[in-house]
């Protein structure tokens, strides 16, 4: 048998092995329009960002490998122009030479993928205007970006590859815009995971224009105009410059072939098969891209252009055109996809949300969701990173899809739902999963296994959700009232406008201050202490909802999505992406360790929550010689904006700054204070190298007050700003000044009204109690504890911290004797003066705090 195939990449060259692992008889060509067979087309736009340095290694197969290992006659560069289906011919063209030649068959596999859509506006076809489709492509935007020295790009479309190009363009140090018609980036997730994208993105410095379409584009010297307009809207509103823009608004099956032939064709999604891949007519085959599936969730007509499904059907369709007694059918597909977005990985299977609403299903009736945010593997374990995934299920508890969005462990989870929907688990189920779990890896309930037990609980009434959606409606319309009960930090870190705040800790003893007429909307940071409010609340005869997903998942959709403008009036060839600047060798750091007259030196900051990632890093700056460079871990996500603020402020170098597994890996360089002259960067040059002077460069603190909480405050902002470099007095006065008292002094030597008045005040900083909600010691001790989990440094080590680096503390010598205190009764480091010497510390600051 003669066997012919159309297109040698994915389901064509899967395809082609198959045939051949499976017989010696028959003669297999292999037409492939382009120079290349079996190239990594997914890896295309990491070769663009010099992620994947070697171009090589993206051709997993060559002609001469096709050839030698399975004898298949590959013709490269070579379209096939129309099938002669009557004389069972096609016709051949060779691209090189121009000239065409006929080939017969028996049997003909169409594997000829999908085409970029390019959309039909004026200018399109602008020389700086690119599609990224295969190797040609490639090399044509590396060639244009390398001789144009392109430092501005916008990319057309927020699907995967749209992405994923954007993210590799910021890796070159380009300012990058995205333009997406829909109102969110990565159609197959969610508003509320796209949402955490959005904020990622803008995090990165990319330039966001979601509900926007381009309408032109002009050409000039040395860039061209997007013109840009809101979607729905004709006349462009925003006009950005390009020195190259990509085309990635999707793509389309390739047909002409297939229609040529009269095989059916479903009008969007390409060459209709039945299971089997074949066509309507007699011996021709079709796979991949260029083909309608039936989606395996609902049976639908789709066309979803994916690897999988394209390798999948390759192999299968062998099994059908050599009619193997034993061959299987092709049983749907179900989207399962991932990407990396920036610092996410984004991931999702079956159906979402937004389809199920387009299909006319109803929330609460038709279908249910719950999200769930926990670590990839043990909270304790290094480097665990947090982790969402949303599920979506039936009421019935059939799983109709799932998202996930993460640094880490969204592939596993996606994984392992995708399974479990081919296996026809029910959402109680994914309970019973028994999944690997040790520290590295994983929690002994994985986040799987939480989502069923969530769903259980949904499924029987015990928790009642409010999705992050209905919030505003639902409190607007007065009948309900937020009810935040995390604690006074994680509020303070921002909270639902309107919110009432009661910690849980303090929920059971303050219930009288709820009302049972109203619905309580309670959440917490990740919605899991909100499901024990929700129950404490019911249990007690209140009414109560629980905010799915918690803060975390409100907080992104609360924010702008877009950043439209960021460029204005900044300079392209200034932009540096944070995350892009040299980056020493991390193999020099630690061993070898100098680096040309450079030394490298590596801090592990991780575990420690903020300020404690930037004081660690000043105080090691410290011994530090000019030109060293100090490299910083940190699993503070923001500490990837904080580290260059500081170096910024400080007046040392800031390299870089990158997000590894989920932990930030940044790089200073220590400068000498005004001279950049007695050190080189490791490339040689100075350049960037410059000092940043402060004229007011002290702060001044009155801590009057010898709450727990406002000294603890007092010295996580003073230690804040040594660690920008300022000098800090802090000035005890009055109540402040218990707690600089020596915890074990007695002094004898009192009168008897001091010592009882020294008797009923705390005796230095381990016996301060809360401001608010102390409950007879009980809230400080809680206090403590939540500190102590969340590696919060404790009152005496941030204050021996701020000795260490150099701050000053004045006390008053006045209160100090209204007090009744004598001076050895106050810690050793303490300098005593009075409002003049208050006031000529205060002087030459930039503020000065009273607390
Ligand atoms: P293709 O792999 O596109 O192969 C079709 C080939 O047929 C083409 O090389 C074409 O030149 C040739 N051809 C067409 N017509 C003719 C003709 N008349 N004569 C001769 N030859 C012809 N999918 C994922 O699942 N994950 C990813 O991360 C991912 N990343 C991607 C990144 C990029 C930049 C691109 C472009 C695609 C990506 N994809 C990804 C999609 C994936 O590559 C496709 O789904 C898959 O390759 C489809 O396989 P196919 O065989 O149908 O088509």
């Amino acid at each position: 048998m003669k066997i012919l195939i159309v297109g040698g990449v994915a389901g064509g060259a899967s395809a082609a092995a198959r045939l051949r692992r499976l017989s010696e008889e028959h003669e297999i060509i292999m037409f492939e329009r382009g120079q290349y067979i079996s190239f990594a087309n997914c890896g295309l736009p990491y070769h663009i960002g010099g992620v994947i340095k070697d171009r090589d290694v993206l051709l997993v197969q060559t002609v001469e490998g096709m050839k030698s290992r399975f004898n298949i006659d590959v013709r490269v560069n070579t379209e096939v122009e129309k099938i002669n289906v009557e004389e069972k011919k096609i016709i051949a063209k060779d691209l090189k030479t121009g000239t065409t030649y006929e080939e017969s068959f028996d049997k003909i596999l169409l594997s000829p993928g999908a085409e970029v859509f390019v959309p039909p506006v004026k200018g399109a076809d602008s020389p700086r205007a690119f599609i990224l489709r295969n190797m040609k492509d490639m090399d044509k935007i590396i060639a244009h970006v390398k001789k144009n020295n392109v430092k501005k790009a916008v990319v057309v479309g927020a699907g995967f590859i749209g992405i994923e190009i954007a993210e590799n363009f910021v890796e070159l140090d380009m300012q990058t815009t995205v333009v997406e018609f829909a109102d969110q980036v990565l159609a197959p997730v969610d508003a509320e995971i796209a949402a955490q994208v959005h904020q990622n993105m803008k995090d990165h410095d990319v330039e966001l224009l979601l509900g926007h379409g381009v309408t032109e584009i002009v050409d000039g010297d040395t860039r061209s105009t997007v013109k840009i307009a809101k979607a729905g809207e004709k006349e462009a509103s925003v006009e950005v410059e390009a020195e190259i823009i990509i085309l990635a608004a999707g793509v389309r099956p390739e047909t002409k072939l297939a229609v040529d032939a009269g095989c059916e064709i479903h009008p969007r999604f390409g060459i209709k098969v039945d299971e089997y891949m074949r066509t309507n007519v007699k011996d021709i085959y079709a796979v991949g891209d260029a083909v309608t599936v039936k989606n395996y969730m609902n049976g639908q007509e789709i066309n979803i252009p994916l690897a999988w499904p394209a390798n999948r059907q390759g192999r299968l369709v062998a099994d059908t055109m050599l009619d193997r007694p034993n061959k299987q059918p092709y049983n749907g597909t179900m989207g399962t996809s991932i990407l990396k977005a920036f610092d996410y990985t984004v991931g999702a299977t079956g159906l979402n949300e937004k389809s199920l609403q387009r299909a006319g299903l109803v929330y609460g009736k038709d279908y249910l969701t719950i999200t769930v945010n926990r670590n990839s593997n043990a909270g304790y374990y290094p480097g665990a990173t947090p982790l969402t995934l949303k599920l979506i299920f039936t009421p019935e508890g059939k799983i109709l899809g799932a998202q996930g969005i993460g640094s880490k462990g969204v592939d596993k989870r996606i994984d392992v739902i995708a399974t479990a929907i081919k296996g026809g688990i029910n959402v109680i189920d994914l309970q019973d999963v028994e999944l690997a779990y040790a520290p590295p890896f994983n929690s002994a309930k994985d986040p799987v296994n939480i989502l069923g037990y969530y769903a259980e609980n949904v499924l029987n009434g015990d928790v009642k959700l409010v999705r992050y959606n209905e919030v505003e409606a639902l409190v607007e319309a007065g009948t309900h009232e937020l009810l935040d009960i995390r604690t006074a930090d994680e509020r303070e870190l921002g909270f639902i406008p309107g919110s009432k705040h009661i910690d849980l800790a303090e929920l059971r003893g303050r219930i009288s201050e709820l009302d049972k007429e109203k619905t309580y909307i309670v959440y917490c940071q990740v919605g899991l202490r909100g499901y024990v409010a929700y129950r404490m609340l019911v249990n007690l005869g209140y009414k109560a909802i629980n905010l799915d997903g918690g803060y975390k998942l409100w907080e992104p959709t609360s924010l702008d999505q877009c950043n439209i403008g960021i460029f204005e009036g900044t300079e392209a060839t200034e932009f540096h992406h944070t995350e892009n600047t040299p980056f020493v060798d991390a193999k020099l750091i630690g061993e070898e360790r100098t680096f040309g007259n450079v030394q490298t030196i590596e801090l592990d900051a991780c575990g420690l929550a903020c300020p404690g990632p930037i004081m660690k890093t000043r105080k090691t700056m410290e011994d530090l010689n000019p030109g060293d460079i100090l490299q910083i871990k940190s699993s503070e996500l923001g500490f990837r904006k904080d580290i260059k603020t500081w170096a910024e402020k400080t007046g040392h170098k800031f390299l870089s700054a990158k997000v590894e597994d989920g932990i930030v890996v940044a790089q200073v360089q220590k400068l000498d204070q005004g001279n950049c002259g007695n050190f080189s960067m490791p490339n040689g040059s100075t350049e960037g190298v410059k000092v940043v002077e402060s004229t007011k460069n002290k702060q001044t603190m009155v801590v009057f007050s010898g709450d727990m909480d406002k000294v603890l405050a007092s010295f996580i902002i003073a230690n804040g700003a040594l660690a920008m470099g300022k000098e800090v007095t802090m000035f005890f006065t009055f109540w402040g000044l218990n707690a600089l008292r020596k915890e074990n002094f007695v002094n004898n030597n009192k009168s008897f009204i001091d010592k009882m008045f020294g008797m009923m005040m705390p005796k230095g900083p381990n016996k301060l109690k809360l401001s608010n909600m102390n409950m007879g010691g009980m809230g400080t001790l809680m206090m403590k504890k939540v500190m102590n989990d969340k590696n919060v440094e404790t009152l005496p080590s941030l204050m021996k911290m701020f000795f260490d680096n150099g701050g000053k503390i004045i006390a008053c010598d006045m209160s100090v004797d209204v007090m009744g205190f004598s001076h050895d009764e106050l810690i050793d480091e303490v300098e005593y003066g009075g409002v003049a010497a208050f006031l000529g510390e205060s002087e030459d600051s930039f503020s000065t705090l009273f607390i």
